[in-house]
Parts: C-alpha cells; sequence; structure tokens
C-alpha cells in the first residue's frame, strides 16, 4: 500500500550500502518466464522440473538430450535488459551497491552494464558448460553448435565425461566461496533488498533473514507474498521494471543517526 512506499523510498534515499538478491522475476519483463509465477515454467508444466534434477540427468540419456534441445530454445540467447536491471546499474553508478546477489542464471545484470565484480551468481550461468567428470568450463556457444551439428548429447572433448550447463540444479551444492562472498554482503549492508524472487529457494532465501538480523532493512518487491513478507519494512506489488527505477530515484536523505 501507500504506507510501505513511503517507507521504502525513505529507506532507498537513508541507505549507503544496498545488497540486493534478485530472482527469475525481475526477468519476466525481458521474456524469460520465472518457475513459480502465475506463468512460470514450473506451474504450467510440474513434470518439467525433473529436467532441472541432477540425479535424473546424470542417469538419464534421454533427460540430458530433452536438456540439451531445450537450451537451444531458451529465450536468454534474445532477451534484453529491461529497466529493472538498469535500476541495479544506476545505483552501482552512484556507489551505493555493495553487492547483487542474482538466482538468475540469464547474465542480463550484466549485459544491462553492471561491474561483473559486483555481481555473484549464486545458481551459476547458463552461458557455460561444465563438464561434470573433469570440472573444465567452455563455452555454452560451442556446446549448443555441437547439438545443432547433430551430437544429442555432446560429451566432454578433454575427458569424454557429461556435460552441463554451468547452472546449480536441484541436488548440487552451491559454490561454497560463493555462497560465503554472500553472505559477507547480506551481514555488510544498511538495506538488503529481495527483488522477484518467491524466497523458496535455499540458502538464496535465507540471506534475507541473514541481513535483517544483522540490523538491515529489508524491502521486498514481489508480485506475490514471500515468507519473509514479515520480516521487511516495506513490501510492494507493482512490477519491477517500474518499481526498481522508482525506488532507486527516491531522493537521497542524512542516513537514520544509530
Ligand atoms: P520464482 O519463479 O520462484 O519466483 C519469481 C517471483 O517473481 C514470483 O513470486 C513472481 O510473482 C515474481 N514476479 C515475476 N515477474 C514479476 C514482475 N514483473 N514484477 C514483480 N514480481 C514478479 O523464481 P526465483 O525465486 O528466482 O527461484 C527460481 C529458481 O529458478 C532460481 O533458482 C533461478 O536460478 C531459476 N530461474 C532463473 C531464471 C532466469 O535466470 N531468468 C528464470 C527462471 C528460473
Ligand atoms: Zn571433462
Amino acid at each position: 500500500g501507500e504506507r510501505d512506499w513511503q517507507q521504502a523510498r525513505e529507506l532507498f534515499g537513508g541507505a549507503r550500502r544496498i545488497t540486493a538478491l534478485t530472482g527469475a522475476g525481475v526477468s519476466t519483463a525481458s521474456g524469460i518466464p520465472d518457475f513459480r509465477g502465475p506463468n512460470g515454467v514450473w506451474t504450467k508444466d510440474p513434470t518439467a522440473q525433473r529436467l532441472s534434477d541432477i540425479d535424473s540427468y546424470v542417469s538419464d540419456p534421454a533427460v540430458r538430450e530433452q536438456a540439451w534441445r531445450s537450451r537451444a530454445e531458451h529465450p536468454a540467447w534474445t532477451a534484453q535488459p529491461n529497466a529493472a536491471h538498469r535500476a541495479f546499474v544506476d545505483l552501482d553508478r552512484a556507489g551505493r551497491l555493495r553487492a547483487l546477489l542474482t538466482q538468475n542464471i540469464d547474465e542480463l545484470h550484466q549485459r544491462a552494464g553492471l561491474d561483473p565484480d559486483r555481481v555473484l551468481e549464486l545458481h551459476g550461468t547458463i552461458h557455460q558448460v561444465v563438464c561434470l567428470d573433469c570440472g573444465e568450463l567452455s563455452p555454452m556457444r560451442a556446446a549448443l553448435e555441437r547439438v545443432a551439428a547433430g551430437e544429442a548429447d555432446p560429451p566432454c572433448r578433454s575427458c569424454g565425461g557429461i556435460l552441463k550447463s554451468a547452472t546449480i540444479s536441484f541436488g548440487q551444492a552451491l559454490d561454497p566461496e560463493v555462497v560465503r562472498a554472500a553472505q559477507r554482503a547480506a551481514l555488510d549492508c544498511d538495506l538488503f533488498v529481495a527483488a522477484g524472487t518467491s524466497l523458496t529457494v535455499h540458502p538464496a532465501a535465507g540471506l534475507a533473514e541473514l541481513a535483517v538480523k544483522a540490523g538491515a532493512q529489508l524491502v521486498i518487491c514481489n508480485a506475490e507474498p514471500t515468507p519473509y513478507d514479515e520480516l521487511a519494512a516495506a513490501v510492494l506489488r507493482g512490477p519491477l521494471d517500474e518499481v526498481l527505477p522508482e525506488l532507486v530515484a527516491a531522493p537521497l536523505t542524512e542516513p537514520p543517526q544509530p
């Protein structure tokens, strides 16, 4: 409501070290569907979740072939960043962004112009592939060219192992160094913004609570309720490509005295 807007504008105006956590909702306006929203990939087809499960991927060649086919058609290859992504670039250029933690794998934050050093990709990137056996990273583009040329499930060129997009599937651990850096950024901010995430996937979701426990204010921008709404000083439900630019443009005020 209006009170949340007023509160959120004041918090943004007073914040000097903002850590943001973004999810699929910041990219829906770029044409990449989320998972759990009304038009989400899993909302429409719950069996699609199986494609994101590491055990089925490793044990079932048919799952891998399906995964490669759908990779080739992923909307991320043609998507353009939107005003929500650009809002974080503005925040960073104003020297106010401590870190941007994202669950997205589309690299649209960086393509909008955000300093890659500022971005922590908790769930990896779809723009690279990793060998599950030797760990070698290589460009997704090269793997998709092999798929297009007829290899249904291209093996690693170095060791013959199984290749997979360098994203975190269910059953896979996050990179512990990325998680630690994300925790540091959550502990070291005056405002934590969760935007376009259902806050249901851990450990990403728990970062909001960690920040609040360390004394940060929490603003949640998401179309649907999240399990952390009660911890938030303000909850905004509007479209992110409008909400985020407006918050970032909120006039700066003196930070509140501790
Ligand atoms: P999610 O699908 O669980 O939640 C997205 C939330 O964003 C929903 O609650 C929805 O109501 C909200 N939302 C969608 N569009 C919005 C808009 N325009 N304005 C305001 N709110 C909007 O996504 P999640 O929390 O990020 O977790 C899903 C997992 O799926 C993550 O692990 C992520 O790695 C992966 N994923 C990534 C992408 C991507 O890279 N773009 C896309 C789909 C899924
Ligand atoms: Zn290998």
